[in-house]
């Protein structure tokens, strides 16, 4: 029996390789293929569908259907039981197609007449790049043993379909790789770049999909893996002696996968039954991706995409691509890749111009570290790993989250306009990088940085900030797979406080747990992650990593100023807790014989609208206070911050929102409390000056935007702007927003 479905689908695929190594165009090709699948099943029609774009099927090449419907026969996805085959990514196979649901008469091809139908996606790693059919006459249904061998000629079509074996005339017979492309993802961090793409990690191509002789696939399938399994071991005991717990966790699972005998056997029968050891791996690979696409529970994606990840170390044994392929990385390299984590990221550091991301989100930590280091990024960008190839040109717009891949001359010359116009902007903030940031009506406001890692800090001189508002220690922990020794902690903060040259630098204390988990802590499950357990609150429960904080900061300051402040304080007792508890630590440190900081300024993060009526004694013990509005406007508005479909669904100069900054505004200066802002919303300049003229007096935001915002604000009568903003609210305005741009029209 086994031995009959062999040969079954064996037979097929001999006949494949000599019909594809016959001389001939893409046309040709799929005219013999499907002229031979026909034969060989014994049915009367067989077709091959391919997209022509991203929604349409044509009709490319048939044995049994009309000639006239070649090329003209089109299908949406979802249309037809073929345009159903494309959207479920599943074959149908049915002995009544005219029964079955969404058929969907075609006269042109004749095609009522045939009872029977099975239809499997054409698809390689989980992309589905057409459907090929097969009907007859006689209502039968067919075997699983037929299923299965028309599924893998189909899985060799899509891996000829790659290499460019079937191009011809038409959309549907175009080359691979070779089409501009436009993917509309979402923006991970605002700017324009050209470049050339660099994939991170570029695809293996399986050349010889068919093989002859099963007991040398397996042969070497056992070889591969023998090897895949060292090299699995070996980096388990690296890392183990490193004590890189994470890493080893990642490869502790990679060596279960490795072991298999699922998924080895699997593989096994793949080649019995007709593969070369290439293509069994990744016919087990694009199932794989195929789960992946449809689990949302984000435990069990990780570990598939840790197969998938094993999937490409051994097709890269098997065919000796090594992981750079001989590639040079560009000169203007955007990084193409599915995900990739914060320390890779950081490897690459400034030398890339974008960074495109087919997973990823705006939160994840490459999107910080890439924020950090103002690399444009677009994240969720779909297919780009799959249709990207190293060299090719390609511009990211991070301010709309739209890639442009191999674009068109008169997009690239649109585009370069765009960049040229940014570049000139830059030159003229630099021209006002040593000018205070004073307004027409003579009030000074302070501009200052928001920072994270080492590799931000060269942009303080060089954007004109005057000092560091905001400095996210948590990155330093998010980057990194093990906890930070105290005396690394002590050497980073040394060389922030070095690098800000006597400047001010505000150091915020650890704004981990619920979603920004620390790949050393045990990931809690919770259902509101950003209402969580996180930050502050984490801080006093596990008071460790805090106080380990306030000794790195103080020992590091070594009678320097110090300034920090905590996040997500939410009542007043929190604060008085965490002061406390480093007020305790700067004594316990004197006594110790490490020198007191030569000041001492002790903050809060106002992010939650309660601490805005929390009691007096609260504004008095601060001694200043700092609004994250990122935090604070997504719990205003009850709008997460990091879901697409809300996150810009209110206005930060809506009246209501500048209501709460106004009340904000008078506490402070009801007990004289220092006060700033430090969300994003700091570096966008028609915000930042209505905060000004709000009353806030200290800025902080983006290296990058420092110059803009000065730009305006040194060109405005801040008074002016405060009438304009008083008048809409006697109006009843909902938002301030279009009297202050009509205004500025005017004023400028
Ligand atoms: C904020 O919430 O505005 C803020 C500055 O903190 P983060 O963006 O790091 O949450
Ligand atoms: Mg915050």
């Amino acid at each position: 029996m086994v031995t009959q479905i062999e040969s079954e689908s064996r037979k097929l695929l001999r006949r494949l390789r000599g019909t594809l190594a016959e001389p001939g165009d893409g046309q040709e090709r799929l005219d013999r293929i499907t002229r031979m699948i026909a034969n060989s099943m014994g049915t009367e029609v067989c077709s091959i569908y391919l997209f022509r774009d991203e929604k349409t099927l044509e009709l490319c090449a048939s044995e049994g259907l009309r000639a006239e419907s070649l090329h003209t026969t089109r299908l949406r996805v979802g249309e037809g039981l073929v345009g159903r085959v494309a959207e479920e990514g599943k074959p149908i196979n049915t002995a009544n197609a005219p029964a079955e649901r969404g058929f969907r008469y075609m006269p042109e091809t004749g095609e009522e007449r045939y009872s029977s139908f099975l239809g499997v996606p054409i698809q390689r790693l989980g992309e589905t790049l057409g459907v090929l059919v097969v009907q007859s006459r006689e209502a039968r249904a067919f075997s699983d043993d037929e299923v299965y061998a028309l599924e893998v000629v189909a899985m060799v079509l899509a891996e000829m379909k790659e290499l460019g074996a079937f191009v011809g005339e038409g959309a549907a017979l175009s080359a691979p790789h070779t089409h501009p492309l436009l993917i509309r993802g979402s923006s991970g961090q605002e700017g324009s770049a050209e470049g050339h793409v660099w994939l991170h990690e570029p695809r293996v191509v399986v050349t010889n999909p068919v093989a002859d002789d099963p007991e040398r696939e397996l042969e070497r399938l056992r070889r591969a893996l023998e090897k895949l399994r060292v090299s699995v071991d070996d980096m388990l005991s690296i890392a183990t002696v490193t004590a890189d717990k994470e890493h080893v966790r990642v490869l502790e699972a990679y060596r279960m996968f490795a072991h298999s005998r699922g998924w080895v056997q699997r593989m096994e029968e793949d080649i019995l039954r007709g593969l070369s050891a290439e293509a069994a791996v990744e016919k087990e690979q694009s199932l794989a991706r195929a789960r992946m696409q449809q689990v949302p529970d984000p435990y069990l994606r990780e570990r598939l995409s840790d197969l998938d990840d094993l999937s490409n170390r051994l097709l890269r044994i098997l065919t000796g691509q090594a992981s750079d392929l001989g590639a040079r990385i560009p000169e203007d390299p955007i990084l193409v890749a599915r995900n990739i984590g914060p320390a890779e990221l950081l490897e690459y550091g400034r030398k890339l111009r974008g960074i495109v991301l087919e997973e990823g989100s705006v939160g994840s930590h490459a999107a910080v570290v890439a924020r950090a280091l103002a690399i444009p990024l677009v994240v969720n960008a779909r297919n780009i790993t799959t249709e990207a190839l190293n060299g090719d040109l390609i511009l990211v717009d991070g301010d709309a989250g739209v890639v442009h891949l191999r674009p068109e001359e008169s997009v690239v010359a649109a585009f370069r306009d765009k960049i040229a116009m940014e570049a000139q902007a830059q030159k003229r903030y630099a021209s006002l990088r040593n000018k205070p940031a004073v307004t027409k009506d003579g009030q000074r406001i302070t501009l200052t940085m928001n920072a994270g890692l080492l590799a931000d800090l060269p942009s303080l001189p060089t954007s004109g900030a005057e000092g560091v508002g905001l400095f996210r220690t948590e990155l330093q922990f998010l980057t990194r797979s093990t906890v930070p020794k105290r005396s690394e902690l002590v050497a980073q903060y040394q060389r922030v406080l070095d690098a800000a040259r006597g400047k001010p630098v505000v150091f915020r204390t650890l704004d981990i747990g619920s979603d920004k988990v620390l790949p050393y802590m045990r990931p809690q499950e919770e259902p509101n992650p950003a209402m969580g357990w996180r930050a502050i609150r984490l801080g006093l429960d596990r008071p460790f990593l805090l106080k380990m904080q306030f000794q790195a900061l103080i020992r590091a300051a070594g009678g320097r100023p110090l300034s920090l402040m905590f996040p997500f304080i939410a009542d007043v007792e929190e604060f008085e807790r965490a002061r406390a508890l480093f007020e305790e630590t700067l004594e316990r440190e004197a006594a110790r014989g490490y020198p007191p900081p030569g000041s001492v300024r002790v903050g809060a993060m106002l992010e939650t609208p309660s601490l805005v009526y929390a009691p007096r004694r609260f504004f008095e013990m601060a001694d200043f206070v700092s609004i994250g509005g990122n935090d604070l406007k997504q719990f205003f508005f009850a709008a997460d911050r990091e879901n697409e479909r809300v996150r810009r669904r209110y206005d930060t100069l809506s009246t209501a929102f500048l209501a709460l900054i106004a009340r904000i505004v008078e506490r402070c200066a009801d007990t004289g409390t220092p006060l700033s802002f430090c969300g994003e919303d700091a570096g966008r300049p028609v915000e930042a000056l209505c905060l000004a003229a709000m009353g806030l007096r200290s800025l902080s935001m983006r290296p990058a935007s420092i110059g803009p915002v000065k730009h305006l604000l040194r060109r405005v009568d801040l008074s002016e702007a405060r009438a304009v903003i008083d008048e809409a609210f006697e109006r009843g305005a909902p938002s301030v927003r279009p009297a202050i741009i009509d205004w500025l029209k005017e004023a400028l």
